[in-house]
């Protein structure tokens, strides 16, 4: 059993139990002949179970690659870090062509149309594109009838822009008609034999197939239903032990007494024959929960089976409990899944004679998820299963997005570390231009001795990637911390100083000594104001760079005072990759670096050598504003 999760504010949610995914797995691993693999199949998010999460538990389990529907969903386990080899498992649209290359995935080759719009697609952009043909060998839905294959074969075997890396075909009832089967697996056989087809994945086999001792001549088998802990076939069950993966759950959330003869909910299909009391489930079709399952389907609270009564509404279902007066408000109620034979998938949809595969789709398009491993709570999924993809967003709703997500960082710890990560990581992959931030951040600062005892002659040298906004930045010299201020307001300008009270603002005591982006000297104009020193950098052909990513270089040559004792090195823009160091004359001993860093790691590295100490943050590392070092002498 699992533990009950902390909080039961939900109106209804699932549990995900990856003890249960990965021991069915493990069984369905025994059928494997020694030299074959798996695919695990995760389309329609892992029916329902989450693709990612299911992902992470297979390839544990030693999947070979991942099988989706469709461009979409492999773009998306892509986004969040997935490695493995994906194929797309139905026919793809000729639009899609540069997403499937951008994405690495793998589709499924159906026919001679496609295979060249592929072939096209790729001499433009000069890649190589593997690719998994399809066969039909009798299903006759996707796949190539027999009298095209020779020749889809002989075009994509010879293509040089395509690599044949899977032939496959799909069985129409692995479950239920082992003799249409074997047609099948043996029209397989014959045209991978008549062409000399060599790939190096060859399969036939689903999840059912493989333990109906079908599918042994490919090298992979591709496991879909059986893993998710759902049978497709009485006869299997004494076979293979199948635990229900994906348990659903919801809360009584009223009950109510009614006389004998009343009648529940729209069109009175229930009438009571018998003083009951029912309790309201705040679950219905909409949440995925089928409407054929009104009068029909049965639930399970506190041990005992009630029956659903009356018509599933959109959000809400009835369920006598007449016979078990120990349910209050609140109990908990498992209406799919674990528990009890009766709420298993496949018998519920045995009763209005549906679908397996839909019903766990249809419900796990919904609700909230809570995954367990080892009997413990280990994740949640969002309550909006939208599949999130960036570039849906306009970049508005994005930066407002991230923002949130940093606020709620600095809240939340743990909280905003999932969605931090997360949220960068979608955002940034999809390199988003609109949302500002400095990659590969150098920042270095010497001293030397000057003509003046008692100034430091400093020179700074600060460079970083970012994408240009305007053909001009701003370079400021404030002589007040105030005005300081406003310029950290200004989002135009790229670097700030602090001028020493004691120097007027002029050119001598803060000076621009090269400005440039990607090598080319900009231009400088200065522009006095009352406290500060604004200088303009612009160059006629930073136009053309407008909109892409451009290496900024700024150094200075300015006087610190000896006094000070101390130099700091803010941060002030959401940073990827940071450097910062300090050069300081023999005569400066002992020099301490207090780094006060905030995002993903608070602890940069800190490296001294002779007379130079450096803070490192790895490359990929967000940091973010407001962070800095204090370099004290
Ligand atoms: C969905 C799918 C599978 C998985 O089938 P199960 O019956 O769920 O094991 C295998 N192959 C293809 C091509 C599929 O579309």
């Amino acid at each position: 059993m699992l533990n009950k999760k902390e909080n039961n504010l939900e109106r209804s949610w699932v549990e995900i139990d990856l003890d249960a995914f990965r021991s069915n797995l493990k069984a369905l691993k025994t059928f494997l002949k020694s030299e074959q693999g798996f695919i695990q199949v995760v389309k329609a998010d892992a029916y329902g179970h989450g693709a990612w999460e299911i992902t992470q538990a297979a390839l544990k389990e030693g999947a070979t690659a991942l099988g989706v529907a469709n461009l979409e969903e492999g773009k998306l386990l892509r986004i969040e870090g997935c490695k493995a080899p994906i194929l797309i498992l139905s026919p793809s649209l000729i639009d899609e062509i540069p997403g499937i290359l951008e994405y690495k995935l793998i589709p499924t080759v159906n026919e001679l149309s496609f295979a060249q719009a592929l072939v096209s697609f790729c001499a433009k952009q000069k890649v190589k594109c593997p690719i998994s043909l399809k066969f039909d060998s009798g299903m006759h839905r996707s796949g190539a009838l027999e009298k095209d294959f020779a020749e889809l074969w002989s075009y994509c075997q010879n293509a040089a822009e395509l690599e044949v890396k899977s032939v496959f075909s799909h069985f129409a009832s692995s479950e239920s008609d082992p003799e249409f089967s074997k047609m099948q697996e043996e029209r397989f056989k014959q045209v991978l034999k008549k062409n000399k087809v060599q790939a190096e994945w060859i399969h036939i086999a689903n999840s059912s197939a493989l333990i109906n001792d079908l599918g042994s001549s490919g090298n992979l088998c591709r496991l879909g239903i059986l893993s998710y802990g759902v049978y497709t076939h009485p006869s299997q069950k004494e076979k293979i032990e199948l635990k229900p993966v994906m348990t659903f759950k919801s809360t009584v959330i009223l009950i109510k007494d009614i006389p004998k003869g009343a009648t529940v909910g729209y069109n009175q299909t229930w009438k009571a024959h018998r003083k009951t009391r029912y309790a309201v489930i705040p679950v219905g079709y909409a949440d995925g929960y089928d409407f054929l399952l009104s009068n029909k389907g049965k639930v399970l609270i506190a041990g005992k089976l009630c029956p659903v009564i009356g018509k599933v509404s959109m959000d809400m279902i009835c369920v006598d409990i007449t016979d078990a007066p120990e349910i209050q408000y609140g109990t908990e109620v498992i209406l799919l899944g674990n528990g009890h034979n009766d709420i298993r998938v496949e018998n519920l949809v045995s009763l209005y004679n549906g679908s397996s595969y839909e019903l766990l789709c249809q419900v796990g398009r919904r609700a909230k998820r809570y995954y367990y491993e080892k009997g413990r709570l280990v994740t949640a999924a969002p309550l909006s299963r939208r599949d999130f993809v960036s570039s849906d967003y306009p970049n508005s709703k994005l930066n407002q997005i991230i923002q949130s997500a940093i606020a709620q960082r600095i809240n939340s710890e743990e909280m905003s570390e999932l969605i931090f990560r997360e949220i960068l990581r979608v955002f940034f992959y999809n390199q988003d231009r609109d949302i500002r931030y400095r990659k590969d951040f150098r920042h270095h600062i010497l001293f030397i001795e000057s003509s003046d005892k008692d100034y430091w002659k400093a020179e700074t040298t600060l460079s970083f990637s970012k994408t240009l906004q305007r053909d001009f930045f701003l370079v400021a010299c404030a002589n007040s911390d105030k005005a300081l201020k406003e310029y950290f307001k200004r989002n135009e300008v790229e670097y700030r100083w602090l001028m020493d009270g004691n120097f007027q603002l002029n050119p001598s005591a803060f000076q621009l000594s090269s400005v440039k982006v990607n090598d080319i000297e900009l231009e400088t104009r200065i522009n006095f104001k009352s406290e500060a020193m604004e200088i303009r950098c612009s160059h006629p052909a930073l136009k053309n760079l407008i909109g892409q990513e451009v290496r900024y270089e700024i150094n200075t040559l300015t006087l610190y005072p000896k006094s000070s004792h101390q130099l700091s090195v803010f941060i002030t823009e959401l940073t990827h990759g940071v450097q910062i160091s300090f050069s300081y004359p023999e005569t400066l001993k002992q020099i301490e670096c207090v780094p006060f860093f905030a995002g993903q790691n608070k602890y940069p590295k800190i490296t001294t050598s002779k007379n130079i100490i450096t803070v490192t943050t790895k490359p990929e590392e967000w940091v973010f504003p407001q962070s800095g070092v204090v370099f004290a002498y």
